[in-house]
């Protein structure tokens, strides 16, 4: 069975000055469009049962002046004349992507609602509201641009009075000989611009999880654990068999947690004294910009190690544990905010791991993340977790050093934990399919979605307030089950229950 990754080529586009103005009026164009065929999809939102092709037919009835159709309901002319009939095309399909992806958020919201209306809670989350303003990139469907060569493109651009074809010099990247592109788009990144082009690369799809697994002892998987603390991530190499081929650990968390805390720290010095307290203020976007890009840099930077260190030791499989709920830490502004962001870095990373996993064939999975770092990769019995020069007893959360008593094995606990995270797959994979844990939560996989990341967590965080805070705290996030329960509305057991130990 073929299987296919799409990688994008980035290059730089060299143009006359006056010319990147062109560019920036054919998106601003592009964008109107977009906007008004939302405002058309929401006002017939129906249009949204049909597949994407003949939702497109219909929205051109509604809005496309023909000689078959001279008066129609829309009319696209109020916004623009004479547009391309592909870049019309282009700017509906992108508005149907963003309307599908409101509707369902909105459908999501109202059975929250719903939900909470009917058990006579008061619903106070906020219903999720359309973009004001759209800042989508152009995407240039065939037809839109032509003659392309390893150093130019001719691309038809809107100059703000007319319709024209611009030949530009490409630099960067070349794109791969016979390589299937895809429709190059236009992105703004600061001044500059660049064209952005999708290629599609078809291999064939590797064997299931459970296939490898279970027929090949010596399969290899790469079994990662996230933290919030120094090492970000933590690796192992290790066969189905159990044997271990290699660890690595990912460091860079203590620069991040200063960075932001420290940025954080002047956000809240700037809130108060400028008196803005309502969340969400366009107050301190640089900080906040610069925030935001660090963290994207080092999520890319990490899930790419990650990947690497996989792909170096011939792994097939990627593992991780599923990310549980954000915790909501007490204390000064700076420490929250720290927090909160360093949960979304580990989905981001675990997102980004992911699709670069998948270029080099990899697959990714994740497991149930209770107790992982509590038991003991050996026998599976609970470890005592401590610092260095402490006595080994006891659980002391976020300590680097395990011992095990039962079978004495000793090591770094974040080693110990991914060790334990790549057997559990081994152990679900071996399983007959009726026994296997039940599937994660829905809304957990949402956050796999890069573009649901920041919602889904919002959401949760709503959802199971601070008074959920952990029993057995650190990375050892409550399982499937129990998050389950509680939203439920039973309140959290003290003390933890019994390990249930998947490979006993
Ligand atoms: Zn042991």
């Amino acid at each position: 069975m073929a299987a296919k990754s799409t990688t994008t080529i980035r290059q730089v586009l060299r143009y006359q000055p006056h010319q990147a103005a062109w560019f920036a009026a054919t998106q601003a164009l592009f964008n109107q469009v977009v906007a008004f065929y939302f405002e058309v999809i929401q006002a017939h939102a129906k249009l949204l049962d049909l597949n994407n092709k003949d939702a497109l037919t219909a929205l051109e009835m509604l809005t496309h002046t023909t000689r078959k159709n001279p008066t129609p309901l829309m009319p696209l002319e109020e916004i623009s004349e004479d547009l391309p009939a592909l870049f019309r095309r282009a700017a509906i399909n992108a508005a149907l992507g963003s309307a599908r992806s409101f509707f369902s958020y909105l459908q999501q919201w109202r059975k929250r609602k719903e939900k909470a209306v009917a058990r006579g809670k008061t619903f106070t989350e906020r219903p999720p509201v359309p973009a004001r303003t759209w800042n989508k990139s152009v995407p240039f469907y065939g037809g839109q641009w032509q003659e392309r060569t390893a150093s130019s493109i001719l691309l038809k651009v809107w100059t703000g009075t007319c319709w024209s074809w611009l030949k530009v010099r490409l630099t960067g990247r070349e794109l791969p000989p016979d390589a299937a592109l895809g429709s190059p788009s236009l992105i703004r990144r600061g001044k500059q611009w660049w064209l952005h082009t999708p290629i599609e690369n078809h291999f064939a799809r590797p064997a299931t999880i459970e296939r490898q697994v279970t027929t090949n002892r010596e399969t290899t998987m790469c079994a990662v654990d996230l933290n919030l603390d120094d090492h970000l991530a933590v690796c192992t190499i290790q066969t189905v068999e159990g044997t271990i081929l290699a660890t690595t650990f990912i460091g860079g968390g203590q620069e991040i947690n200063g960075f932001r805390k420290q940025q954080l720290g002047r956000i809240a010095r700037n809130r108060r004294q400028t008196g803005i307290i309502a969340q969400g203020e366009q107050d301190n976007v640089d900080l906040w910009r610069k925030i935001k890009h660090s963290d994207e840099s080092l999520a890319h930077l990490v899930s790419a190690r990650i990947v690497q260190f996989a792909h170096h030791h011939g792994a097939t499989i990627l593992v991780f544990e599923h990310l549980g709920n954000l915790k909501p830490e007490r204390g000064k502004y700076s420490r929250r905010g720290n927090s909160k962001r360093a949960f979304w870095m580990k989905g981001r990373i675990f997102t980004y791991a992911k699709y670069k996993a998948w270029d080099q064939r990899i697959i990714t999975s994740r497991v149930n993340p209770r107790n992982t770092s509590r038991e003991c990769a050996r026998c599976h019995s609970l470890v005592a977790r401590y610092q260095e020069g402490q006595p080994a007893e006891g659980y002391t959360e976020g300590a680097p050093l395990v011992l095990c008593h039962r079978c004495a094995m000793r090591g770094h606990a974040d080693r110990n934990a991914s060790l334990v995270i790549g057997q559990r797959l081994v152990a679900r994979s071996q399983k007959p399919r009726q026994e296997k844990p039940s599937t994660p939560l829905p809304r957990v996989e949402r956050v796999e979605k890069s573009t649901g990341v920041l919602l889904s967590q919002e959401v949760k965080r709503k959802e199971e307030p601070s008074s959920l805070r952990a029993r057995h705290g650190g990375r050892n996030e409550h399982g499937t089950a129990q998050g389950r329960r509680r939203r439920m509305g039973t309140p959290p057991p003290s003390i933890p229950r019994q390990l249930r130990l998947p490979l006993e």
